[in-house]
């Protein structure tokens, strides 16, 4: 495979005695949409959570743009998930006090850059992402499929190298899940988003770049 962004080798995690992942390898392209599918507790948001820097595995190792994670410390891994990596999460996360505006500004606060072209650079985004009649809602003003639309746009604030998205269609009714899967598409194409898409929803495989499989913690 060429231009592998994101890659791991032998990636291993137990929960106590509980084999969570089982000697997971996989290797994700530049502009890859790469889905992962698997029933639920077969393994697929622990293994999101090690991909992206959240969690240490306890073997194998992970390798982002060709760095190594287990290398990283926990400064560096902050670093990483902040400026290389987007989440998307079934649940929204945003912070219900913050409208959608200042919740995609959120990410860019620890980096020192003018106030004016950080709004600048957070409406073009809730404008691409379909939301720019929303910019000074509060998420508890929006759809679930706005918030989302609101996540999405967060996610891709500091230009992530990839965005990991765990079952971001999970809490959204068909026709909204629909759009929301269209929108990932669409960002994939256009802006050339890689993205590692995590869900157990049949429908949005087909619509994939790629499909892999985990059951009990391993690729089938
Ligand atoms: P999925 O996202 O595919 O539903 P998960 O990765 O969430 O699966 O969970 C896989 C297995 O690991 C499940 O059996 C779950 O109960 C267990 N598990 C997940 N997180 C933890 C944790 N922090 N501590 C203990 N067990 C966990
Ligand atoms: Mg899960």
């Amino acid at each position: 495979m060429s231009n592998v962004i994101l890659s791991c080798e032998g990636l291993t995690k137990r929960y106590e005695n509980l084999l969570v992942i089982d000697n997971i390898s996989l290797n994700c392209a530049q502009g890859e949409l790469l889905a992962i599918g698997g029933q639920s507790g077969s393994g697929k948001s622990t293994l999101l959570s090690l991909l992206g820097g959240l969690e240490y595995s306890d073997e194998g190792e992970i390798y982002l743009e060709g760095q190594p994670l287990s290398k990283m410390n926990e400064d560096e891994l902050a670093l990483l998930r902040r400026e290389k990596v987007g989440f998307v999460f079934q649940s929204f996360n945003l912070i219900p006090t913050l409208t959608a505006l200042e919740n995609v500004e959120f990410p860019l606060f620890p980096i020192k850059s003018a106030k004016k072209d950080m709004e600048e650079r957070a409406k073009k985004l809730l404008e691409v992402v379909g939301l720019k009649d929303r910019l000074h809602h509060l998420p508890a003003k929006l759809s679930g499929g706005e918030k989302q639309r609101v996540a999405i746009a967060r996610a891709l604030i500091n230009n992530p190298k990839i965005v990991f998205a765990d079952e971001p269609t999970g809490n959204l009714d068909s026709a909204a899940g629909e759009e929301i899967f269209q929108l990932i598409k669409r960002l994939n194409h256009e802006m050339s988003v890689t993205f590692l898409l995590v869900t157990h929803d049949e429908n949005l495989f087909d619509k994939a770049d790629r499909i892999i499989r985990i059951k009990d913690g391993r690729l089938v």
